[in-house]
């Protein structure tokens, strides 16, 4: 194994003075493991793991798996063990996550941005329909999510995806989780710079680097030179964000220290300009600061956030400059607000006379046979390919005008719509009580029938309202900073607890970045939802001022 504690660059360090209990910050000296997650990633280097699933694992079966591995180093291979059925929410506070292991795993691949081939888009979708009883879900890290794993499936999985340029490596983990690129890179035409060189070398410099393979906890990227900063920069660890310096040029900014779950924080923006050709360096000075100064003693602390907002971002800035980077940046005003929206929804011009189409499955979820049918029409009209979006939706780039209106119909008729109503489009959902050992409530299924219900009940709604159903606390599709945000949590009713959500009003990304207001009051049962959603509605559309937003209306 790597032990990073001995084999690390170790610059001198500024002045930070080694707190009286220490946070497990390795550049102070607290090298010792301080939990369960710690020992184990010391008692062996997670990526090792892959080795034992193809040598050992894979063909012994379920029952040969070292725990330690099952519930920690699995991971680093984007391998999660999925709820077993038959336990609901409430049973969730009351067991240990162990006691609701399945025997299947969910599986996470990756796509990092990457424009995928209608022979990608075909491989991802017979691996559902081969492998996991036709599940494939879109997430908001722009991953393909499979259920139903076994895991002597998977070397031929691994196999498959590779031969299709993908991978599931460290794709969940304390690693650089799965990055977000701007899904119109390199073919918007008010793009201010293409991201996707400097993604790609990032990917092929640290994705499966044993140096950077032990972070305090997840580690997320977000990439973008897109003026609408379609990769939800504000609630990424890392993010770069397309700005134009008046005499370099175009680059990007550095923000650092978003994230969401039940201390959210929005990225604090560096005010910087970093060409393009740098970003890769850049991403390893605040990547190696997380690893060596990241909190560690505590899971709930080891965001970046937390250190970013113990030091400031000028103390953050130093750090980087001084330590790790060797040279200063160079100041650059923070680019300007974003324009524009960011799902991509719709057909778009690109700048090579070609067409850009987003479609919207209903709050991420396709299937194996979906995504096959997708390569297909890709392929039989001769687009590009295809990119994941933060939004759980799908771009195709590089449509030929000549053909845009008969592959609009064609995607119409596979169930991916490219003219999809407002609330299929504005509706995003975690994974839920169906698969996720978290969660308390339902999501995908509820959002599915929200969103048909929504659509009868307000079919013209004349602004977006976004409706982010998460099953758990941990806002894995983004609570804080819908318009309507849901958490999911058991709530009472009639004397009972039942499935739920606590409601959080007016959150945006973007222009008005903002988390939304948590009303103590506004708690709804699950069966309730459509009603509450309704009233809430109503009462905007009535009381609303003109041009007025959802967001500024629950603001007043
Ligand atoms: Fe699971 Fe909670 Fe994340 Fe939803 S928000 S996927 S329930 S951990």
């Amino acid at each position: 194994m790597t032990d990073l504690r001995h084999t690390a660059k170790r610059p001198a360090h500024t002045e930070i003075p080694r707190p009286k209990r220490g946070e497990g910050q390795w550049a102070l000296g607290y090298t010792e493991p301080l939990n369960k997650n710690e020992q184990s990633k010391k008692d062996d280097g997670p990526l090792n793991v892959q080795a034992r699933i193809l040598n050992i694992y894979s063909k012994r079966g379920f029952a040969s798996i070292d725990p330690a591995d099952l519930r920690g180093r699995f991971r680093w291979m984007g391998l999660y063990t999925q709820r077993a059925p038959g336990f609901d929410g409430g049973k969730t506070a009351m067991l240990e996550e162990e006691e609701l292991d399945d025997e299947f795993f969910m599986m996470r691949v990756r796509s990092d941005g990457a424009l995928l081939s209608h022979d990608a888009v075909r491989a991802l979708g017979t691996i559902g329909v081969d492998f996991a009883r036709d599940t494939a879900d879109v997430t908001d890290r722009e991953n393909i999510q499979y259920h139903w794993i076994r895991i002597e499936d998977v070397p031929a999985i691994w196999e498959r995806l590779e031969a299709a340029g993908l991978s599931t490596l460290e794709a969940c983990g304390d690693s650089p989780r799965p990055f977000l690129g701007s899904p119109v890179a390199g073919v918007a035409k008010d793009e201010i710079i293409d991201g996707t060189a400097a993604l790609e070398e990032i990917k092929r410099r640290y994705i499966g680097n044993p140096d950077f393979a032990n972070f305090p906890r997840k580690f997320k990227t977000a990439l973008t030179g897109h003026p609408s900063h379609d990769v939800a920069p504000e609630v990424n660890d890392i993010a770069f964000v397309g700005t134009v310096h008046p005499e370099h040029g175009p680059g990007f900014d550095l923000w650092v220290g978003g994230g969401l779950s039940t201390n959210p924080m929005l990225a604090q923006k560096m005010g910087v300009w970093i060409p393009l050709d740098e970003v890769a360096d850049a991403w390893e000075g605040v990547a190696s600061i997380f690893r060596d100064y990241g909190y560690r003693r505590l899971r709930s602390r080891a965001r970046l956030k937390f250190l970013v907002q113990d030091w400031g971002v000028e103390k953050f800035r130093e750090v980087l400059e001084n330590e790790f980077l060797g040279r200063k940046l160079v100041s650059c005003p923070s680019p300007p607000s974003p324009v524009g929206h960011r799902d991509h929804i719709g057909v778009h011009e690109q700048k090579d006379g070609n067409l850009y189409v987003g479609i919207a499955p209903t709050a991420g979820r396709v299937s194996g046979t979906m995504l096959v049918q997708l390569a297909d029409l890709i392929e039989q009209y001769g687009v590009a390919g295809a990119r994941l979006t933060p939004y759980q939706k799908i771009v195709l780039v590089g449509v030929s005008p000549d053909v845009v209106d008969a592959l609009v119909e064609a995607l119409d008729g596979i169930g991916l719509s490219a003219r999809p109503s407002g609330w299929r489009r504005n509706t995003m959902a975690c994974t839920g009580i169906e698969f996720c050992k978290l969660a308390i409530v339902d999501t995908k299924n509820r959002a599915r029938d929200l969103v048909a219900e929504l659509e009868k009940r307000f079919p013209d709604l004349d602004v977006p309202i976004t409706v982010n159903v998460n099953g758990c606390p941990n806002a894995c599709a983004r609570t804080q900073v819908a318009d309507i945000g849901l958490k999911g949590q058991l709530v009472m009713s009639d004397g009972e607890q039942v499935e739920g959500f606590q409601v959080h009003l007016g959150g945006a990304t973007g222009l008005n970045a903002n988390f939304g207001r948590k009303l103590r009051a506004h708690k709804v049962t699950s069966k309730g939802l459509d009603d509450y959603i309704t009233n809430v509605v109503n009462a905007f559309l009535a009381d609303r001022e003109d041009g007025e937003s959802f967001a500024t209306w629950v603001a007043r």
